[in-house]
């Protein structure tokens, strides 16, 4: 099997940043990423990425994406199932294939933390969605649900008051969590309703979602909503579960970086951006962390 010097795991901001440094500093690697979406390909509007006032999330991917293959580092669009020791480094696995390095870089990112109701599972694509950005359009004109106040389920809200005929807002919590500006928005218009002390307990439906059911926390008493749509926006998880205990996580399943060399604590294991510990999961900082593994990955290889 051909050994790689580096293995990059991850086609985001993180992931595509190493492997231009990477590319620039000739090693002899490979970026595998299940696919060049993954959050920033969802995100809408960006306003705070340098020299670039305003920009649409899968715009900047995009050119982050052809900045790579402008170098013509080796890349396949593979999901990585698992990552272990072997004699000389680390054998990553996908579908049916291994591939073996020296060293690996874990920029895998988060996905959306689901309800963990019933129906939630059985109508995605039918009416539940992660993504207000990518979905919302096609609720024109029809009532629908947004679970989360915090600022992404606030944003979300405010688009699909452009689209939708009424949009529930349902927080679990007493307040909103969002931002002051946000939540005044939120309050202006009118085809907004805002629901707090209210917990989702199921989603129902036929071939489509056709509602939604809570508990009303304040008296235990449960109703009903007629929405064709959930969106469900409370928050998100670490995709590091294919890991096997191969690297220390945090009790959110982040992985533990040295926050100087975003060294972990296996020898040869580097990981960068929001799959790990590092406090704010911006694209600007996973970028800045996907250039600081490799350079510490580039002088582990080469020492
Ligand atoms: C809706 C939304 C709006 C946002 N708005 C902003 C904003 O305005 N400004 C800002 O700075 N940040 C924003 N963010 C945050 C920003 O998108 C993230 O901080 C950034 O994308 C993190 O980059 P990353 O490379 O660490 O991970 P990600 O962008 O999550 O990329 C992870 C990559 O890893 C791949 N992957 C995952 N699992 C595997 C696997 N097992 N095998 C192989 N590949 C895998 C994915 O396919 C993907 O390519 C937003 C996020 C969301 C969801």
């Amino acid at each position: 099997m051909n050994m790689k010097e580096l293995i990059i795991i991850g086609g985001g901001p993180a992931g595509i940043t190493a492997g231009i440094y990477a590319a620039r500093k000739k090693l002899d690697g490979l970026l595998l990423t299940k696919d060049f979406i993954g959050q920033l390909g969802n995100a809408g509007v960006m306003e705070n990425w340098p020299g670039e006032k305003n920009i649409q999330g899968p715009e900047l991917l995009e050119s982050f994406k052809s900045h790579l293959e402008n170098y013509e580092f080796p890349i396949k669009q593979e999901e990585v199932e698992g990552l272990e020791k072997s004699e000389d480094g680390f054998r990553v696995i996908t579908e049916g294939k291994s591939f073996e390095s020296e060293a690996v870089i874990i920029t895998t990112g988060r996905r959306p933390r689901p309800l963990n109701v019933p129906g939630e599972e059985e109508f995605v694509g039918k009416g539940v969605s992660y993504c207000v950005t990518c979905d919302g359009a096609l609720f024109q004109d029809k009532n629908v649900a947004i679970v989360g106040g915090g600022n992404a389920g606030l944003e979300g809200a405010l688009e699909l008051s452009d689209y939708g005929k009424k949009v529930f807002i349902l927080e679990i919590g007493d307040r909103l969590q969002g931002d002051e500006y946000l939540i005044d928005k939120v309050k202006d218009r009118k085809n907004i309703e805002l629901l707090t002390k209210v917990k989702t307990e199921k989603i129902m439906g036929d071939d489509f979602v056709t509602g939604l059911e809570y508990e009303n926390l304040s008296d235990g008493k449960s109703s009903k909503l007629e929405v064709e749509g959930v969106f469900i926006e409370i928050g998100s998880i670490p995709n590091s579960n294919f890991l096997n205990g191969l690297v220390e996580l945090n009790d959110v399943s982040e992985i533990k970086i040295d926050p100087e060399t975003c060294r972990t604590a296996t020898e040869g294991l580097f990981a960068a951006g929001d799959v790990t510990d590092v406090r704010d999961k911006q694209v600007v900082v996973a970028a800045g962390e996907g250039c600081k593994a490799l350079l510490s990955a580039y002088s582990y290889i080469k020492n």
